[in-house]
């Protein structure tokens, strides 16, 4: 399929994303959510669906659920309500999956997506809707018990989900990563989820049609179910519009229907025709009461609300003057924002402080930093980290011997200053020792000290690197700058 086939042609996508709720317990039994047990150990007469067993809502469920959708600006609806959308699954014992169908608890949000196009270098998509719902078991192929056998593993079946459907607000696959993206670091900085695409804790459903460029009515949609990870959303988006443009160029008829995309081939394949909701006889669950949220809970849980990663981001440009690169790395992962912000702790407002802070641990602690999860573990503590950084402040230590002194600090609880001293790294600041060593490597260039006076002022990094040399790395190098020009000039 060309590229060309899609130039008179404007995708429009819609996200539809389900996160596992980091609770304990399951949705509404006291199951364990753990990972990783026996198939069916997991389970009680609620999450099995037995005759007669009762579910009761898990309050901790609900909170992190309400958490989200304030971080999402969503309306929160007082009195919302527990419906059953019936259909046969192995997975699916009940025979229904309990969720939230024409009254969510919350509704009405947007999230901010780069957008360089825009003043303000932002754009807000919309958010339908955020609601409660439970997790399937699974099917297990050939993977436990024998070669050949499968398993109905209800482990899962009962799991804590929150739905973030997305309006169709999006125009490409980059605005659909970049929508992902910002989802997954607000749910992990809330704690709710731990954004991992590739284990199925973060599933996405991409909704996609396309529309001639310029037109505003939208065209009929295909669903891709479950597409596993950032990369996998860009391609099957870029194929799927590609693929939508040529069958409606061509004039050809479709309905709304689900498609699979497959990595290898790269390409999507049809999977089913898309049930309508009325295909799965919503009705609201005689088991479960209304959820009732009052207003006063509510806000107690908007001030519980973390600094969210834009609002961090803003902070560390705005009020700190470091570049959007810097901001974006630096609170791409709660723990790592958590860890700059101890390095920031003793000078929480000083730009040239977060800036050398921003490079210190960009270049030498993400590189063995190592992130799973909501977990991160990293080489060093903030406060060593900040303990080195004071060291070149107070002109003691180069930026190299920094360097030197953060791999022996490396993995040990040691105090930086001690194995400083202990080591006997200091900066040489000694202006008449470094004079005469400035001298003598002039003396012994002439070709380039004439280079220099003829006006090649470039050459002064050549003798400041030689001086460095010399002095394996300890010179103080605004000292050695200033002098070399003070003995060039004369
Ligand atoms: P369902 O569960 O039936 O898929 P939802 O209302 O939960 O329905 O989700 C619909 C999703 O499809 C939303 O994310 C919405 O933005 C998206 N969507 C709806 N219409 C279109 C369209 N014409 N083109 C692209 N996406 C669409
Ligand atoms: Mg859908
Ligand atoms: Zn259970």
């Amino acid at each position: 399929m060309s590229a060309a086939a899609s130039n008179g042609f404007e995708p429009v996508i819609g996200l539809e994303v389900h996160a596992q709720l980091l609770t304990r317990t399951k949705q509404f039994c006291s199951c364990p959510t753990s990972f990783g047990a026996e198939p069916n150990t997991n389970v009680c007469p609620v999450c099995l669906g037995l005759p007669g067993a009762l579910p009761v809502l898990n309050a901790e469920a609900v909170s992190m659920a309400v958490r989200t959708a304030l971080a999402l600006h969503c309306t929160i609806r007082e009195r919302s309500i527990f419906a059953r959308k019936n259909y046969f699954y192995p997975d699916l014992p009940k025979g229904y999956q309990i969720s939230q169908f024409d009254l969510p608890f919350s509704e009405h949000g947007w999230l901010e997506i780069p957008d360089p196009a825009s003043p303000e270098g932002t754009r807000r998509v919309g958010i339908t809707r955020v609601h409660l719902e439970e997790d399937a078991g699974k099917n297990l192929h050939g993977v436990v018990l024998a070669e050949g056998r499968s398993v109905v593993d209800l482990n899962r079946a009962g799991t804590p989900l929150i739905e973030i459907v997305g309006e169709p607000e999006l125009r490409s696959a980059a605005d659909a990563v970049a929508y992902l993206k910002q989802l997954r670091d607000i749910l992990v900085a809330l704690g709710v989820n731990d954004g991992n695409l590739e284990e199925g804790s973060f599933r996405c459903d991409v909704n996609i049609s396309v529309r001639p460029r310029g037109s505003s009515v939208l065209g009929t949609r295909v669903e891709i179910k479950n597409v596993n990870s950032f990369r996998h959303v860009q391609r099957a988006i870029e194929f799927e519009t590609a693929r939508l443009a040529a069958v409606v160029e061509a004039g050809e008829r479709f309905g709304q229907h689900t498609r699979q995309w497959n990595d290898t081939e790269g390409s999507t394949v049809f999977l089913r025709e898309k049930e309508g909701s009325d295909d799965y006889r919503y009705f609201p669950d005689p088991d479960l009461p209304p959820l009732v949220l009052e207003s006063a809970w509510v806000e107690a849980r908007r001030r519980e609300l973390p600094e969210l990663p834009a609002d961090r981001r803003a902070r560390l440009c705005s009020a700190l003057k470091l570049s959007p690169y810097d901001a974006e790395v630096l609170t791409g992962h709660p723990r790592i924002a958590e860890f700059f912000d101890g390095v920031l702790a003793t000078r929480p407002e000083d730009p040239v402080w977060a800036k050398r802070a921003a490079n210190f641990v960009m270049t030498e602690v993400l590189a063995d930093t190592r992130t799973h999860g909501l977990q991160a573990s990293f080489p060093a503590t903030p406060a060593q980290i900040s303990a080195i950084l004071e060291l070149v402040d107070a002109g003691t230590l180069s930026g190299k011997q920094a360097k030197e002194l953060y791999a022996r600090v490396r993995g040990t609880p040691d105090d930086p200053a001690s194995v400083a001293a202990a080591a006997g790294m200091v900066q040489m600041s000694d202006t008449a020792l470094l004079e005469e060593l400035c001298r003598k490597i002039l003396e012994s260039n002439p070709k380039q000290v004439a280079a220099y006076r003829g006006g090649k002022s470039g050459t002064l990094g050549f003798f400041v690197g030689h001086v460095m040399k010399e002095t394996k790395g300890s010179a103080n190098p605004a000292i050695v700058n200033e002098l070399l020009r003070k003995l060039l000039a004369t």
